[in-house]
């Protein structure tokens, strides 16, 4: 049992008023493709409008910054912020040294939730074409990440934050380099095999700070596969 409270501004119809349904519908979401949510709240907080993020993430609380967004990017926003629960807080991943392991392995799901949810992708929002609405949804997933791979990203995928050139490519690469990468991944073995190798990568790891060596020897043994080469690609420059 999980206790789930949004705080927010009372405006006349505000997209808020649904927010509720999203901070349940991620946690649960999360909690059945990974692992279940650990902790006895989860709650989100409206807050102003931030330029470089659209919320900001700590263990069982997480700040939204959107208060212009769709209901559907709302949506999708506080299933992000809320999926960092997993990754950077129950894991432990160190997102700072792998910035992928946390924001690339999060958006990767996030994206799945939203394509589900509502054939949506929050890096497109209204710019997607309209017939992308009524595609299945592998076919929604296979036109939306071939229009960000076709997104020039030249740096390679595992390295320090503070390293990358600027903080538009360190978005770019720790967030859509990172979920095309997983993507890849989920093409060779199919979503259902995935999620189970994140089951059993959460089930070992979580609270034990996994690096980047413990999660490939995880999926291998989850997908009975070598992964060196697949592994490799996250030091590799230019697109995938
Ligand atoms: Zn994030």
């Amino acid at each position: 049992m999980v206790d789930a409270f949004t705080y927010y501004k009372n405006k006349p119809n505000t997209i808020w008023n649904n927010s509720i349904d999203y901070a349940k519908d991620g946690t649960r979401y999360y909690s059945q493709k990974i692992g279940e949510y650990e902790y006895p709240t989860v709650q989100v907080f409206e807050g102003p409008k931030n330029n470089s993020s659209g919320g900001m993430e700590y263990p069982m609380i997480t700040l939204i910054t959107v208060p212009d967004a769709s209901k559907e990017y709302l949506d999708g926003v506080i299933a992000h912020e809320i999926g960092h629960n997993w990754f950077m807080s129950m894991l432990g991943s160190n997102e700072r040294l792998h910035t992928w392991q946390d924001e690339g392995l999060n958006t990767y799901y996030q994206f799945r939730y939203e394509a589900e949810k509502y054939r949506y992708n929050s890096i497109f929002r209204d710019q997607m074409p309209p017939q992308m609405k009524k595609l299945p949804l592998d076919e929604f997933q296979k036109t939306a990440y071939r229009a960000l791979s076709s997104i020039p990203m030249e740096a390679e995928i595992d390295q320090p934050a503070a390293d990358f050139k600027s903080s538009e490519q360190y978005g770019l690469i720790s967030y859509i380099k990172a979920s095309i990468w997983l993507y890849e991944l989920e093409q060779m073995f199919g979503r259902d095999k995935i999620d189970a190798a994140f089951q059993e990568y959460f089930k070992t790891w979580k609270n034990k700070h996994p690096q980047p060596e413990d999660m490939k020897a995880s999926f291998e043994k989850s997908l009975g596969i070598n992964l060196d080469d697949f592994f490799a690609e996250l030091k590799k420059k230019g697109s995938l």
